[in-house]
């Protein structure tokens, strides 16, 4: 196929991801961002082998080596007693099985990495500041409306238009799903702190998982091992206002007065906390015409398999490789990327949800949950999912 001119809506890391693969492949990418400026949550993201792949085959691994820690395993621990549940076998394991690592990284970190990338890119321009407000496919070009900071509407014309535009995208309306994302009964907690400041026992080169009814907790070093990263999910009927709204450590607290002291411990470390009200919405068309989505755009997935962004990166890169081939036009390869694309989407989005009931089960379905875990050992725990980090996006 020859070169394209392409319009990717949101510089998220879908957008960022996207448009450098885009690039690599010899096409003009427009990417189009809302915000002024960019600031990344003070949060960390776990980077499974699915994910760091690609980003290593575009040039990205010496950068995030620099940043990542790389966890030796997941220690899954009972929120009330603090017993040991099991364990799940990261670090070399991993990386020898999925010939890729699992990294944890700091989401500020990962995003100036893919930025630096973006802009040294002579083929993408990058216009920030710009609110898609309408896209609109044709039969030879699609089209793109947005508005910028002062006001002026400016439409442009691409051969194709990407929505990476996040849970609440615009472009998803424009292939016809109007129906918003509903929220899912989970607030997650998340903060950071420096990890001298962690308990003793939970300082260590390991993802801590803690399971219980009320919730759980995930926390791990991220920035190179200098801070710590925590989620910790409050289940309520009531979402929050806003997209990250301010969290009283007081409340969480109280949220989790039953915990174990080493997890009330490190629950107490981090002065701020933002809250985010989860949302999910089932993958449906991830493209249509000259129109395509990806990340949470195309599907909004519950964090509880850590993989939302994961599956943005692996749709960028299958997008770049399908865009890349030759004799081919851009209708007929944006539906192979949907086929291609919606089946393992759906898996994740249910393996997640599936997640989230399993952590927070009672007593009687917990109780096998745990011998499931002491039966698998480490290495079987990661083996179940073979086909999840074993995912090779094409080339
Ligand atoms: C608590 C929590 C923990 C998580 N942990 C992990 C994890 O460990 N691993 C993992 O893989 N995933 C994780 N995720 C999921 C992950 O954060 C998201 O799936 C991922 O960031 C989505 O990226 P995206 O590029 O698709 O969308 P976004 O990051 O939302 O980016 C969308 C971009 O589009 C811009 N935009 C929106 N509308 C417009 C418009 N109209 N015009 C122009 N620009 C627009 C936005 O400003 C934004 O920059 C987690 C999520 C949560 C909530």
């Amino acid at each position: 196929m020859s070169s394209l001119s392409i319009a990717v809506v949101g510089a998220g890391i879908g957008g960022l991801t996207a448009a450098l693969a885009l690039a690599r492949r010899g096409h003009a990418v427009t990417l189009v961002e809302r915000r002024t400026g960019f600031s990344e949550v003070g949060a960390g993201l776990q980077l499974s082998p699915n994910a760091s792949r690609v980003l290593i085959r575009l040039g990205l691994g010496p950068a995030l080596r620099r940043v990542a820690t790389e966890p030796q395993r997941v220690v899954v621990r009972a929120i009330r007693s603090g017993k040991p549940i099991g364990q799940v076998a990261l670090g070399p394991f991993m990386r020898e099985r999925f010939e890729a690592p699992y990294w944890v990284v700091h989401r500020a970190d990962l995003q100036t990495i893919l930025l630096d990338a973006v802009r040294s890119e002579p083929a993408i321009r990058l216009v920030m500041g710009r609110n898609v407000e309408a896209v609109k496919d044709g039969p030879h070009q699609a089209r793109l409306t947005w508005i910028s900071v002062s006001g002026a509407r400016e439409t442009i014309e691409a051969d194709m238009i990407i929505g990476a535009d996040g849970v609440w995208s615009k472009v998803r309306q424009a292939l016809g799903d109007g129906k918003p994302p509903a929220y899912r009964g989970y607030i997650a907690w998340r903060s950071t702190f420096e990890r001298n400041a962690a308990p003793a026992e939970l300082a260590g080169d390991e993802t801590g998982l803690w399971l219980g009814p009320q919730g759980h907790v995930v926390h791990y070093p991220i920035a190179g091992g200098r801070l710590v990263n925590v989620v910790a999910i409050e289940r309520s009927p009531i979402p929050v206002e806003g997209w990250a709204a301010p969290g009283n450590r007081d409340e969480l607290l109280r949220l989790y007065a039953s915990a174990a002291p080493a997890l009330r411990m490190l629950l107490s470390r981090p002065q701020e906390w933002l809250r985010w009200s989860l949302f999910d919405h089932p993958a449906g068309r991830l493209a249509k015409g000259r129109i395509a989505l990806l990340g949470d755009a195309a599907h909004p997935v519950l964090p509880f398999l850590a993989q939302g962004a994961a599956l943005a990166i692996e749709e960028a890169a299958t997008l770049a490789s399908l865009l890349g081939q030759e004799r081919q036009d851009v209708p007929q390869a944006l539906s192979a990327y949907e086929k291609q694309r919606l089946a393992r989407a759906s898996r994740v989005q249910n393996e997640a949800r599936r997640n989230g009931r399993i952590y927070h089960a009672g007593s009687l379905v917990g109780f096998g949950r745990n011998q499931v875990m002491r039966h698998l050992g480490p290495e079987g725990m990661t083996r179940r999912y073979d086909w999840l980090y074993g995912f090779r996006t094409p080339e």
